[in-house]
């Protein structure tokens, strides 16, 4: 579903390289774990993966389901099922959550050249999904992440991709600022999600939330590269050992 080749991509404001020679392969079905001390690069990969424009591509090549998306915007990665649940998710006054959702779910089927869903349809799939993360109807009155807490915040993204159901789902340190019941909420949202048609790829810092959401494959990035890819088993050792054995036998 997703081969990523030789990726080298830096800042487009100062040309710094931030990815430098990336590989990875990711199956259907797959759940790939990225793990990777802070600064290797692991938020810069999941933006250029949709498109940001902050980042140009200097070298190599992204190919989904075969097909190279690098020229394509953002939003039509989103319309073709690439879906990112931002490590900041970011806060949008004035818009409601109920508005946004409906707007994004909306977009994609135009995209897709389906009809837009009826309100009551709208609104039973937007239940039926809130019910599942133990979200509240209220909270989604609310403008989308203003005010919403940490754990909030994270299931908000959760909800908008089992409601997009996209091919392709990118997670960053969804785990981040959650506390062990949200946690568990969001982690069982996401393997809910899992199916032979898509891939899941967990960005994460910590081996706490492998343990809910256990990962097919583990790879390690570091300094835009990934050095080292195994099973989950790979996590573990990272665990208890941290990652500085891994880069030594890298380097
Ligand atoms: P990670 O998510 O693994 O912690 P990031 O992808 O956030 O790492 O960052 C990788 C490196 O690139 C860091 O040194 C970060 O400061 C730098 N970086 C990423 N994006 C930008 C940007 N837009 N401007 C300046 N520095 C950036
Ligand atoms: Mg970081
Ligand atoms: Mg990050």
């Amino acid at each position: 579903m997703l081969e990523i080749k030789n990726l080298h991509a830096r800042i487009a404001e100062d040309g710094t390289e931030i990815i430098r020679g990336l590989n990875l392969t990711v199956k259907n079905g797959e759940v790939a774990a990225i793990m990777g001390p802070n600064g290797s690069g692991k938020s810069t990969l999941s933006y250029i993966l949709t498109g940001r424009e902050d980042y140009e591509v200097t070298e190599g090549d992204i190919l989904y389901n075969g097909e190279s998306i690098l020229e394509m915007d953002t939003s039509e990665r989103a319309a073709s099922g690439i879906f990112l649940a931002f490590q900041y998710p970011v806060e949008i006054p004035g818009v409601a959550t109920m508005q946004f959702l409906k707007v994004a779910m909306n977009e994609q089927r135009k995209a897709n050249g389906e009809d837009e869903l009826t309100t009551p349809e709208f609104i039973r799939r937007v239940r039926a999904a809130a019910g599942e993360l133990k979200i509240d109807m209220d909270m989604l009155k609310r403008p989308l992440n203003v005010g919403f807490s940490g754990g909030e915040k994270k299931r908000a993204e959760i909800l908008q991709m089992a409601l997009l159901e996209p091919k392709l789902c990118v997670l960053d340190e969804t785990d981040s600022g959650l506390d062990i019941d949200a946690l568990k909420v969001v982690s069982d949202g996401v393997n809910a999600l899992r199916s032979p048609d898509r891939a899941i790829v967990v960005i994460t810092h910590y081996q706490r939330l492998l343990e809910h959401i256990v990962p097919d494959t583990v790879h390690v990035l570091y300094q835009g590269r990934v050095i080292k890819s195994g099973d989950k088993s790979l996590a573990q050792v990272l665990e208890t050992n941290g990652y500085a054995e891994i880069i030594e036998d890298a380097a």
